[in-house]
């Protein structure tokens, strides 16, 4: 159970990806220093999304990158991402209208949701989206009713062996039934386009891509030896941002899906789709908290920090420590020594670091405020809508290359 224990919470320093953005990195303290708002709040730098976007647009040239809205639904983000070129992967009818509201074309949108009613199919279609995802005959039978003609593709179930927040098996299917769904929807009319899979989200492990890829060739080869022609593999999500677990850089991942497609696609590249959401919008954030209460805990070991922002509030994530963000308070620099971080809610559970290592300083106290660094995913759109008193996440956003 102490196995995380190397980990440690108190620096400054980017210890993942690290890919510098070359933006201001200080738009957002600068902001939070100026403005004084209410905590907890996120605050996100569109430029930072913007530089992440290129970086990717840059390393996968050929790859359709659809962002994954879920990740962070703030409207500016998902509109500076509009203004980019980017394409979407959407999970239900309000991130639908989201999108199309800030701008982006109805072709631009991929239902990557496999878990869907027919009437939102139904919805999505009428608003001109055309291509779905599927991992079901029944969720097939839907499209193939109320989307007629539109394009599909089957996600197939892959080890998300790394990944600190792994799928399980909710979605996807086998390789062998992928191919028989494809073939069924060319009987029902839709234009099956290929394959889709998730390496699981912040993934630690670049390799992790081939086991995707190379289910991808089986069903890519399935589908050729009943006659049907597929043409594209979507890459899911998975990239990571930079906790106090250090990950990979951007080019490590590319080096391996790069291998990986070569060797399973040698005569003919296939179209490539990416859906990343961590990756764009994870280190452009900046979670701002308040420290509630200090104590003493009863062992006299380690004392409680007790903050504004917990579990239900806009950090699910931190269930299980999946997900241990970097940290950073107003007082840095004093001594530091080993606490235990709680939320603010009378939950049991509101608890975020027991068993990950994190010492903060011992001057410490209410007032005081902790930031969390590169909590720009996963954060404001967990939030509850108020579970014992208190509000939802807001979030703000600035840009870093807007400012003097
Ligand atoms: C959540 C999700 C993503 C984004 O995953 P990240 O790990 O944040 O990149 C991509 N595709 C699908 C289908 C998803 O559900």
């Amino acid at each position: 159970m102490t196995d995380l224990s190397a980990t440690t919470g108190v620096t400054d320093r980017p210890s993942g990806t690290a890919q510098q953005t070359g933006a201001a990195p200080d738009a957002i303290q600068q902001f939070l220093d100026q403005q004084r708002p209410e905590t907890p709040c996120l605050v996100m730098d569109l430029a930072q999304v913007r530089n992440r976007y290129r970086q990717l647009r840059t390393a996968l040239p050929d790859a359709r990158i659809c962002y994954a809205v879920k990740a962070n639904p703030t409207p500016d983000v998902v509109g500076e991402l509009v203004g980019l070129g980017s394409s979407f992967d959407v999970a239900s009818p309000g991130e639908i209208d989201l999108c199309l509201a800030k701008g982006a074309a109805p072709e631009s949108i991929s239902y990557g949701n496999t878990i869907k009613k027919r009437r939102d199919v139904a919805r999505a279609y009428e608003q001109g989206v055309r291509l779905f995802a599927t991992d079901s005959a029944a969720d097939l039978a839907n499209i193939a009713e109320v989307a007629p003609g539109a394009q599909v593709f089957c996600r197939v179930l892959v080890d998300n062996t790394g990944s600190r927040t792994p799928f399980g098996r909710k979605f996807g299917c086998l390789p062998e039934t992928a191919v028989e769904l494809l073939v069924r929807a060319r009987e029902l009319g839709l234009d099956p386009v290929g394959v889709s899979f998730h390496s699981g989200s912040q993934q630690l492990e670049p390799s992790a891509w081939e086991h995707g890829i190379s289910a991808a060739q089986r069903v890519f080869a399935g589908c050729a030896e009943r006659g049907l022609a597929l043409r594209m593999v979507n890459l899911g999500g998975g990239l990571p941002a930079s906790y106090t677990e250090s990950a990979p850089p951007l080019a490590d991942y590319v080096q391996r899906i790069e291998e990986a497609l070569d060797r399973c696609f040698p005569s003919a590249r296939p179209e490539l789709l990416v859906e990343p959401g961590r990756f764009l919008v994870g280190d452009a954030g900046v979670l701002r908290s308040e420290v509630v209460l200090v104590t003493d805990s009863c062992d006299g070991e380690r004392r409680w920090v007790y903050l504004d922002i917990g579990r239900y509030n806009g950090l699910a994530e931190t269930e299980g420590e999946a997900i241990t963000y970097r940290l950073r308070t107003s007082r840095d620099g004093d001594e530091v020594g080993p606490v235990v971080l709680a939320g603010p809610t009378c939950d049991g559970d509101d608890v975020l670091y027991q068993r990950t290592r994190y010492e903060l300083p011992r001057t410490l106290r209410g007032g005081d405020w902790v930031d969390l660094l590169s909590a720009g995913a996963y954060t404001a759109s967990y939030s509850s809508v108020g579970f014992n008193g208190f509000t939802p996440l807001p979030t703000y956003c600035v840009d870093g290359d807007q400012q003097s």
